[in-house]
């Protein structure tokens, strides 16, 4: 017997029973996008190596570490990508997008790679959807594109179990002052730090606040926050923020030590996160970042945006025992007697061209093992065809949710299945 080939550590085989979960989210996802006037952008699955060296950063752990990259057999140096912000804002400079509209609203869903120690909830690939905002620099774009993820959580039922978490790194100025700041509280310090953060003492040390290494985690505890140092535009910016998702009745908490420590990053950085999640708990990270169109050559252009874990989101989902709701037929179509399997068949397809979703047995089994079968997928409704009812037109409709069963006409039926009855 040869070896069974198996799949590559850390990625997933998203099976069917999954696959209606997640197109599902993706319905969901793609309505609320169209509600607020995003379009979908798809970029390649792989880029130019440099696109991420200098659009994520060399000192961030997934450029460092984590990224797939390989040469073609032209000696160019590729990369799966880790994540779209950049290609999403290499596309807009390279396709000119900026001259279609002021403000250019997007959102994308795929595939992402990165090598990293594979745990629940953590895969080397996995997906994402997210949302870029390119254009406008006022605090009510930051609203309207977190506003967005709040919109998704809510049709999903689920925003009562995520936590928006949100703070301002300012703007350049701003961070300049506090830099100093920060060095100073540091520096007494400065030799039992890890060799990482005593390295970027120097050229970043706003990600010493990132660092995993408890030793530097206990040292930055009571370090000065970057709030404090905000100037007054950049706090005017945050306010306004702030005042406007309360407006909104979304709910928030700040927290000062969530910082991106990448220079472009500018103003609002926020992350949700939900406890049910265990370990990893983020499901979505975004922010402001007004200075790295520039910085991939293109002009001085604001953007803010954010990206959500999609196997997060339905982790989320699935403890909050949710994620049921996602599946379901509209109908099952239960035949008690082989000879009603030619009314069955036309049946069902006026019902599919009706636009539910139906299914019925191809393996004429029992009704017993039928109902049984209506069970695991879920189906709102049982319609029984019996013999008799088949002779005067009517049928047994059974509602699975309160388990109420009568006798009607078929167009009866129908109109209690499309929810018109
Ligand atoms: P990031 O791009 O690192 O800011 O991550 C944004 C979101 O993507 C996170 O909040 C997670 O929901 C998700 N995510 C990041 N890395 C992974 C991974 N390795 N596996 C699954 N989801 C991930």
């Amino acid at each position: 017997m040869p070896d069974k080939i198996q799949r590559i550590k850390g990625t997933n085989d998203i099976l069917p029973g999954e696959t209606e979960k997640w197109q599902a989210l993706e319905r969901v996802i793609q309505t609320v996008m169209m509600r607020s006037a995003y379009s979908e952008i798809r970029t390649p699955i792989f880029e130019k190596t440099e696109l991420f060296a200098r659009g994520v950063g060399e000192d961030t752990d997934i450029v460092s570490k984590e990224m797939y990259s390989f040469e073609d057999k032209g000696g160019t140096s590729i990369t799966l990508r880790p994540e779209l912000t950049a290609p999403v804002v290499r596309s807009y400079i390279q396709n000119n997008l900026q001259q279609i509209a002021p403000t250019t609203k997007v959102w994308y869903h795929g595939p992402l790679f990165r090598q990293e120690r594979p745990q629940k909830g953590r895969y080397r690939q996995f997906y994402q959807f997210g949302a870029e905002t390119i254009g406008s620099p006022f605090p009510e774009t930051d609203v309207e594109t977190i506003g967005l993820y709040w919109e998704i959580l809510t049709e999903l039922g689920i925003s009562d179990a995520v936590v928006l978490k949100i703070n301002s790194v300012g703007d350049e100025a701003s961070r300049e002052t506090y830099r100093q700041v920060l060095r100073e509280f540091l520096r007494p310090n400065l030799g039992e730090m890890s060799e990482t953060s005593q390295r970027r003492f120097e050229t970043n040390p706003l990600r010493i606040l990132d660092s995993k290494d408890p030793g530097d985690k206990a040292m930055t505890d009571h370090a000065p926050k970057l709030v404090d140092y905000l100037n007054e535009s950049s706090e005017r910016h945050y306010k306004s923020v702030l005042e406007l998702l309360s407006s909104l009745e979304i709910p928030y908490e700040q927290d000062d030590r969530l910082v991106r420590g990448l220079d472009y990053y500018t103003h609002t950085a926020f992350e949700f996160t939900s406890d049910v999640l265990g370990a990893q708990d983020a499901v979505c990270g975004g922010g402001r970042y007004d200075g790295l169109i520039e910085e991939l050559g293109g002009g001085k252009v604001p953007a803010i945006g954010w990206a959500s874990g999609t196997e997060r989101l339905l982790l989320v989902m699935e403890a909050l025992e949710k994620s049921q709701s996602l599946t379901g037929l509209d109908c099952y179509l239960a035949i008690p007697g082989d000879e009603q399997r030619p009314t069955a068949t036309t049946l069902i397809r006026e019902w599919r061209r009706a636009g539910l979703s139906c299914d019925t047995d191809l393996q004429r089994r029992s009704l017993k093992a039928q109902m049984r079968e209506a069970n695991r997928q879920n189906a709102r409704f049982v319609v029984i065809l019996g013999e008799s009812e088949r002779k005067n037109g009517s049928v047994q409709l059974k509602s699975m949710e309160t388990g109420a069963q009568s006798e009607m006409s078929i167009a009866a039926a129908l109109k209690m299945m499309l929810g018109q009855a």
